[in-house]
Parts: C-alpha cells; structure tokens; sequence
C-alpha cells in the first residue's frame, strides 16, 4: 500500500521539536497572536522575500482579505482560472467581486498570460494567478500588463512555499500573495492556518486590521474587520516545519526527477518544469486520455493518487450563476479530464517512488492499447 502522504509519519520525524513548541505555548498561556506568531510572520516573510507577513487562519482568509485590502469589492472584477481549488474564486465572491476567469496555459496549469488584456474591463481592479501544484504562473507579462492597467496582483501561493520565479521567491513576485498551511499544503500546520506577505506598508497595516475585527487600540474600531487570527499552536507548529522545509522541497524535486526519468515514453504526459520556475511539487501531476482507467489500475495495485481537480470551478452547480458554459474554457475542462497526481511527499522512500513508477508504465503499456495481433 502506498498512500497519498502521510501526517503521521512525518510528525514522527520532528517529534521531539514540535511537542517542546506545543508545550511552550500551552505555558505560556497566550493561544491566539501573541510572540510565536509574530516570529512566524517574521520568518516566513524573509522566507518568502516580502517585508510584512500577516497570520490568518486559513488560505482563503488570507485571499479574502489580501482582496480587501487591495480595495476591492463590489462592482469590481477581478481576473482568475477555473482550474483552482474553489477558493480562489469564493474568495472573490466574499469580497463582494465578479471573478473573471482566464483559461490556463496547458503546459503549465497556470494562468495563459496571452488572454488576459483581452479580460480586461474599466471594472478591472485585480489580477489573481494561482501557483498551482507548485509552480508559479508567468510573471513578468502578468506584472507588466497590470502596471499597464494600474490593477493590483495577487499570488495565490497556497501550493507554492518556496517556489520560485527567475530565482525569487514566490511571495515577491506580487503586490501581495497568499498562502495556505492547510495540513496538506507543502508547509503544513496541525489545523488551520494561513498568512499574507506584501512588502506595501499601508497593504500590511490594513492586513493587520481586517484580521482583528478592524481594532486599532482596544475597543476602537477603525475598519469593518474579521475573526481571521492565527492561533498560537500552528504559530509555533510552523516554526519548526519552517526550518525542514528546504530539505523537504529537495526531497520533492528529487522524486519529481525520479518520476521523469522513470516515465520518459511512457504514455503518459509528464508535468513540465517551466524555463522560468524552480517548482517544489506539491503535486506532481500527470496527463492521459485514460486517466479514470490509469487511476482504477493504480488503485488496484494499492497505489493512492489524486485528481486536482476533476471539475473547473466555472463548471461546478455553485459558480453557474457567472454564466461560463461548457466549452467556454476548454484547456481547463481538458486538464480536468486528464489530470491524475501521483504520490510525492518527502516520507515516501525512492523504492516507494519506484514501484508507482513502475506500475504507472505497466498500466499504460497493456491496459488500453490495441493488442499487437490487432495492428
Ligand atoms: C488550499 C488552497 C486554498 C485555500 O487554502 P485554505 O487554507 O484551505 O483555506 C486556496 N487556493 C489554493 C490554490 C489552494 O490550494
């Protein structure tokens, strides 16, 4: 059996260190902000090449509020992919906006930076590319099309932590960017947990108040704000995740190129590391025409996989009311046909890499081509 990822292992190899941040923090009594969560926005902004972090308590808290801050909101538009996790455009919906979506650049999953002029309206405030599976989209031409149209650029860096672009850091690539520590994400806290780097002092002071029910001083209200705090256990937690991170990202490229090596002619379209990118693989992707059968034959070989995402947002019951019609988006609605993620946390071993590897070529070699006595 070979699983998706596994928490436990890896909390099993840093132990020692998380149980000590934990107890620290139960006695020092202060579990919401406070000096762990100021330390973590201090490390991972240097991380991430920004000079403000913000502490939120989700991904799609830290979009929804980098949007507010950016002063967007109703009656403004704001242009994305459907070939996202949900949130990025719920996000946009909460923040009072219309999502315009962009179709994505097959190659790279990411936003196709030749579409985006075209939707561009005067109700245009935001552009918002998405770093998906750990890749970031294709800045330059996204930045100078905005300073064009003197829109605001957000980086939805939820599978990006270390991720690069012509050698910066995902995180300074944007006026301001987002990212996620869901347990899953490549940098992970145990809950919930989310945060905004900008380097725009008056972006980072508005952050710091939209987090906190708007409250300047104690009792003095200065913006309509939220409930979106960190708590001060994932604080703590990520700090210490924080300093294993780069190993694990090495780890990740590592079985990423394992992976490319092993599936060169295989019939499967491996992911493609753009020209531009340093990608840190939180998922490492593949394409085939039979991706169902391809995954059902993994499945059975005990192999679990994943599919991000088998329906473009535009095509989900809850997004029909923006009006995209099948079709409309259609590298999307492809990818989302053919997309299959294979197994890639740093706890899985290079045999374990292998053997997916492995079955991946079988399965494609003798499961649905036409035997050799039909040619
Ligand atoms: C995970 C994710 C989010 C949302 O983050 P949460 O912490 O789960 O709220 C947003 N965008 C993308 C691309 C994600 O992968």
């Amino acid at each position: 059996m070979i699983p998706f990822m596994d928490l436990r292992a890896q909390y099993l190899t840093i132990k020692t260190e998380v149980d000590e941040a934990v107890g620290r923090v139960l006695e020092s009594g202060q579990f919401v902000l406070g000096e762990e969560v100021e330390a973590f926005e201090r490390e991972f902004a240097a991380y991430a090449g920004a000079s403000h972090g913000i502490a939120v308590s989700s991904g799609t808290a830290a979009l929804h509020l980098a949007l507010l801050a950016a002063g967007v909101g109703t009656g403004h538009e704001v242009i994305t992919v459907p070939f996202t996790f949900v949130a990025t455009v719920a996000a946009i919906c909460d923040a009072g906006a219309r999502p315009v979506l962009v179709d994505i650049d097959p190659k790279s999953f990411t936003i196709d930076v030749t579409r985006i002029a075209a939707a561009i309206t005067p109700r245009t405030k935001a552009i918002l590319p998405v770093h998906l599976y750990g890749q970031t989209a294709d800045m330059d031409p996204i930045r100078a099309i905005a300073d064009r149209h003197g829109l605001v650029v957000i980086e939805d860096a939820a599978q990006a932590h270390g991720a690069q672009y012509k050698g910066r850091p995902a995180g300074s690539l944007g006026h301001l960017a987002c990212f996620s520590f869901y347990p899953t994400k490549n940098l992970g806290a145990y809950g919930e947990g989310g945060l905004i780097v900008t380097s725009n002092d008056a972006f980072a002071g508005r952050l710091r108040l939209l987090r906190n029910w708007g409250q300047a001083t104690k009792d003095h209200h200065v913006l309509a704000g939220f409930n979106a705090r960190m708590h001060a256990l994932q604080g703590a937690i990520l700090r210490v995740k924080l300093r294993h991170l780069g190993r694990w990202t090495d780890v990740r490229r590592q079985h990423a190129a394992r992976y490319n090596d092993s599936l060169a002619g295989a019939d499967v379209t491996r992911p493609e590391e753009m020209a531009y990118a340093r990608h840190v693989y939180h998922q490492y992707t593949v394409r085939s025409r039979e991706r169902d059968a391809l995954r059902a034959a993994l499945a059975a070989d005990g192999i679990a996989t994943g599919v991000h995402y088998p329906t473009p947002v535009h095509m989900q019951p809850a997004y029909a009311s923006l009006g995209y019609k099948p079709g409309a988006l259609p590298a999307s609605e492809r990818a989302s046909a053919e997309v299959l993620s294979l197994p890639v946390s740093p706890e899985l071993t290079d045999a374990q890499i292998e053997t997916v590897a492995a079955a991946v070529r079988a399965a494609v070699a003798v499961a649905w081509r036409p035997p050799p006595w039909s040619l």
